[in-house]
């Protein structure tokens, strides 16, 4: 790492920057801990990454020591744009953008297979994971902090209490697991509760997005009313008759079935 770089604790000092609310800031300043978690989400081989919300720039820190190739960081507080420049070394490996991440188009910032690596802000991980899941732009993999609820909702299998849409949706794209697990201390602030780290990688083919839509149409309905029959659950679009096309026993619950059969429910709503 650049020698001359002050701790990240200074750097926010010296800037006078405190954590907003607003915008779901809890930093990381331990580089053991950014370090390890650019670990678990490499090896790059000089793949771009694209960081949402680096905010002081720890795990920036942590990418720009690694193989990654670009590194293209999308920040929308300004207060960091002048502190995020000191990371860059001038040879144009890094790119730092002031904007919304939900708002991107992610294919217009990198050529290429690339990675994502982000601590996100907590407020809009899920809708940001949800626009990577189905959007246009699918990255090579992806590896995230989440809150730890979030982190169980997303790796769920069915029977699991956190088993639900964001299993499904993310599942139908993604193999995910939980890579790691930090207690709120580990930031600064501390968040109210514990976080995890998630790494997806994507399925050598994903589901159609039409496929994918019906797959949320259909998981709506059946986890609007978890505790319900299918039958009853998805009566607006089809109940049993859907049930029955799709070979699930409509007597059965959302919470049972599993991902292949959602996703013959969502051929079976075709
Ligand atoms: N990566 C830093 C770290 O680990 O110390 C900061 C993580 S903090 C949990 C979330 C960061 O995302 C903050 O810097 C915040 O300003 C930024 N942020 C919040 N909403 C955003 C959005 N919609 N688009 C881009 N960045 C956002």
């Amino acid at each position: 790492m650049n020698p001359t770089l002050p701790p990240l604790r200074e750097s926010l000092e010296a800037h006078g920057l405190l954590a907003k609310k607003s915008f779901g800031q809890h930093f990381l300043l331990d580089l053991n801990i950014t370090r390890k978690i650019v670990r678990l989400a490499g090896p790059f081989e000089g793949r771009a990454v694209i960081e949402v919300g680096p905010g002081p720039g720890g795990l920036t820190r942590a990418l720009m020591e690694s193989d990654a190739g670009p590194v293209v960081l999308i920040e929308k507080d300004p207060r960091f744009i002048p502190l995020l420049s000191e990371l860059d070394t001038g040879d144009g490996r890094l790119a730092i953008i002031e904007a919304d991440a939900l708002k991107v188009r992610e294919a217009e910032l990198v050529t290429g297979p690339a990675h994502l690596v982000s601590n996100l802000p907590y407020n809009v991980g899920t809708a940001l994971l949800i626009k990577w899941l189905t959007g246009p732009w699918l990255p090579h993999a992806l590896t995230l902090m989440f809150q730890k609820e979030v982190a169980e909702r997303i790796v769920a299998s069915p029977g699991d209490d956190a088993y639900g849409r964001l299993a499904i949706i993310a599942q139908a794209v993604c193999e995910a697991r939980i890579v790691m697990h930090l207690p709120a201390a580990a930031f600064t602030p501390p968040p109210k509760v514990a976080s995890a780290v998630v790494h997806l990688i994507p399925h050598a083919t994903r589901p159609e997005p039409a496929t994918l839509k019906r797959l949320e149409t259909i998981t709506a309905s059946a986890f609007g009313q978890r505790r319900k029959m299918l039958r009853s659950s998805l009566k607006t679009l089809g109940g049993a008759t859907l049930c029955e096309a799709a070979g699930i026993d409509p007597d059965a619950r959302a919470e049972t079935i599993d991902l292949a059969g959602f996703l013959r429910l969502a051929d079976a709503l075709a």
